[in-house]
């Protein structure tokens, strides 16, 4: 572990295991990156004298930055059994930045949205406070701090987010504005809003409407105002933003779009907000949500290769081996990330690469799935640049307040959004990420439902592996089900497994979902009746196949049963119409689902258990008829499917009876059951019955 030394003043430097006072801020010597002639020989001379403070081992990876990237990143190197130490600006423990929002609300305290997942003082790795990073030395392998503590390492990782972006508003330095970033920012405005009557956010994107939420949760009087023409302008498209707003307005908070803050007035406290259409808003708190810039002075300091933030290649690698980037400082592509999942992903390809693995990030399409003030918003896909791209169509579906719109370039979907539950969304996510094909049908199904696949078809246990359960954490339903496999049984022990569910809990309803439908099935009533007659069935139908038919006697026996059932014409033909009967009351549990008022002749359970029945006293009927001489042409082709409709009839009664027997061994699930296949084909096999039937029937009477 390293123990850096402090320049002077010397702060009590202590063992970095000294939780305690790695609490105490590095700040006691302000040391800026120094440039020009006089700036590059001070920063000369520094860098001497750091390399010959830096008397310690190197740290094996410093990470600096302790947001939720930068412990992600610390705790997925600690699992592959690397040694590492966190720098953290900031002096409380580091915290889950997702969450401030439920904080500001007051739905949270603060140590319920802690990052870390032990006691400090058990933490594999450690983490030092106050300890902000001015320097970057990449030649000599080292940074230092404010306070001028050189930290040597050998592998750094720059995790250092973002700032919030405050632009050049008139009247921003007033008291009474705000920005929503870090835990300080909630803090100060969970004071304010106990004085706040009337709060102004600017800012109609995701983050206002957060800001926006949380002061409303606190009875604050809200305005958003958004330059742009609709809310969320970089996820939303017009009417869906529209939407949105009718949504939020209908929660008591006002919304004001196409105008932008001209001024913010007041001379020792704000007073109001000057709008560009010649408006005011009078209010006494503004909060600033105008995006955020990412961290990156560091690097172009350290001459790293910048974009809009620090360039990496597909390992999270900078233009410097030794060092990497992650979360939303990171510029991937000439993307950068503001979202947390991707961070993650960032943070584990960068661990595994340091860990001498192979890995690559390859991107993600930006994703927004959230509540945002009690409405839901999904969005997948550049949907700004996807709008204005000739080759893109777009097809919609509206109804009442729920709004979908689809990107389509070439066949396959591009880009999604929603305002309002879609059931289907992880599944859209996931067809976008894969670049999926989507058919004529499904589009002609999606304008007219607003579904891309059949209903049925999107229960929670039908969604691909691959189809990402969580967003902030990555966490696909595949791993979600690897996790119910080895045993985890609620939503709470799946989070602790796979950390779905853990940042912004928007994923957690479709998680217990997801444990619904994997659970123990119950056995369905009747279920060992069912089980039995369908075994019977099945040996019934057999019967022809293994034992062949009963032959006619050589020579005439009017007493013979055999030549009374078999060549006595009329007892030939009642038999027949015996066996019609039999067959149109085994039809008749097709029409029990399509008349409702067939329900009152009983429950479907009685009724499945009447028709097994019925298919067994049919096989009793064929054989009177037949003597299970089946004959040949078109007699043989109906008495094949005859018998083939029953046998497959039976395995679907099996499968039917069996079911939670099946699903609890994993064969089939609650949405896709075991009987569900044999239970088409034998539907399929029915269907060339009344043609053969009538031929039959027919073809006796003429000949
Ligand atoms: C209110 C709010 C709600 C959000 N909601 C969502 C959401 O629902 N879903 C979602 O995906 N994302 C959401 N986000 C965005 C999400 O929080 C960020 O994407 C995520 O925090 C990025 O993590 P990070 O570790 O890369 O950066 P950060 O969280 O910004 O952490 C960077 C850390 O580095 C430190 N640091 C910076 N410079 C230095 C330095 N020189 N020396 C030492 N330390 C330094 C900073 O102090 C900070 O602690 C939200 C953000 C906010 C503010």
């Amino acid at each position: 572990m390293p123990q850096p030394r402090a320049a002077q003043p010397a702060l009590p430097q202590t063992a970095p295991n000294d939780r305690q006072s790695n609490r105490q801020p590095d700040n006691a010597r302000t040391a800026a990156p120094t440039g020009g002639q006089a700036g590059a020989q001070a920063g000369n001379q520094d860098r001497v004298s750091d390399i010959l403070r830096a008397d310690q081992p190197a740290a094996d990876v410093l990470i600096v930055g302790a947001g939720p990237v930068g412990i992600r990143a610390a705790q997925e190197l600690v699992q592959k059994g690397r040694s590492v130490t966190v720098l953290s600006t900031e002096v409380v423990t580091p915290y889950n930045r997702v969450r401030l929002t439920p904080l500001l609300g007051g739905d949270v305290q603060f140590s319920d949205i802690s990052l870390l997942e032990q006691e400090e003082t058990e933490l594999p790795y450690a983490l030092h406070y106050g300890q902000r990073v001015v320097r970057i030395d990449p030649d000599f392998k080292h940074v230092v701090t404010a306070a001028g503590t050189v930290w040597p390492y050998q592998t750094l990782i720059l995790a250092t987010g973002s700032d919030a972006f405050v632009p050049r508003i008139a009247g921003r330095e007033t008291p009474g504005v705000y920005t929503f970033r870090t835990a300080d920012d909630a803090s100060a405005l969970i004071a304010r809003s106990f004085s706040a009557r009337h709060v102004a956010v600017i800012g109609g994107g995701l983050l206002g409407l957060e800001a926006a939420r949380g002061m409303r949760q606190r009875q604050c009087k809200v305005t958003v105002i958004e330059h742009e023409t609709h809310l969320m302008p970089r996820q939303l498209d017009r009417v869906a933003g529209a939407q949105l707003s009718k949504n939020i307005e209908e929660l008591g908070v006002t919304v004001r779009t196409g105008v932008a803050v001209r001024e913010i007035l007041g001379e020792t406290r704000v007073t109001g907000l000057m709008l560009s259409d010649g408006m005011r808003v009078d209010c006494d708190t503004v909060i600033i949500c105008t995006g955020v810039r990412p961290n990156i002075q560091l690097a172009r300091a350290a001459r790293l290769h910048i974009g809009a933030g620090i360039t990496v290649d597909d390992r999270m690698q900078t233009s410097d081996p030794s060092i990497y980037a992650v979360g939303e400082c990171a510029e991937h592509r000439g993307q950068l990330f503001g979202l947390v999942g991707p961070g993650y992903a960032q943070a584990q390809v960068a661990a595994q690469v340091i860990a001498g693995q192979e890995a690559v990030f390859e991107g993600t399409a930006p994703t927004t799935k959230l509540k945002v003030i009690g409405a839901e918003v999904f969005s997948v896909g550049e949907i700004e640049q996807l709008e204005v791209q000739p080759n893109v169509r777009s097809h919609v579906w509206h109804e009442g307040d729920l709004y979908r719109r689809i990107f389509i370039d070439r066949g396959r979907i591009v880009g999604a959004l929603a305002v309002g539950k879609w059931d289907q969304a992880s599944r859209v996510q996931d067809a976008v990420q894969q670049g999926a094909t989507v058919y004529p049908w499904m589009l002609f199904r999606f304008r007219r439902q607003g579904l891309i696949w059949p209903v049925s078809d999107d229960a929670a246990d039908e969604m691909p592996d691959s189809a990402p359960l969580c967003n902030c954490t990555g966490v696909t339903c595949g791993q979600v089900r690897g996790a119910m496999a080895q045993g985890c049984a609620t939503p709470a022990e799946i989070s602790a497994q796979t950390g779905a569910g853990t940042v912004c809990g928007t994923c957690v309803p479709l998680l217990a979902e997801m444990i619904d439908a994997g659970a123990q099935p119950a056995p369905m009533p009747l279920w060992k009746p069912v089980l039995a007659l369908s075994a019977i069935a099945g040996l019934a139908a057999l019967l022809p196949i293994l034992l062949g038919y009963v032959p006619l006697p050589t020579s005439y026996d009017p007493d013979s049963l055999r030549v009374w059932l078999w060549q006595d014409n009329i007892v030939k033909q009642y038999s027949g119409f015996i066996l019609l009967g039999l067959t149109l009351m085994a039809f008749a549990i097709g029409l029990r689902k399509r008349f409702r008022f067939m329900d009152r002749l009983g429950g479907f359970d009685g009724w499945r258990l009447v028709h097994i029945g019925i298919g067994l006293a049919t096989l009793a009927g064929l054989f009177a008829h037949t003597g299970f001489n089946l004959g040949s042409g078109w007699n043989l082709a109906l008495a094949v499917f005859f018998i083939g409709a029953i046998l497959i009839g039976s395995v679907a009664g099996l499968a039917t009876g069996a079911d939670h027997e099946l699903r609890a061994r994993r064969i089939g699930s609650a949405r896709k059951p075991p009987r569900k296949m044999p239970t088409w084909l034998h539907i399929l096999a029915l269907w060339p019955l009344p043609v053969l039937i009538l031929f039959h029937v027919l073809a006796s009477y003429a000949f």
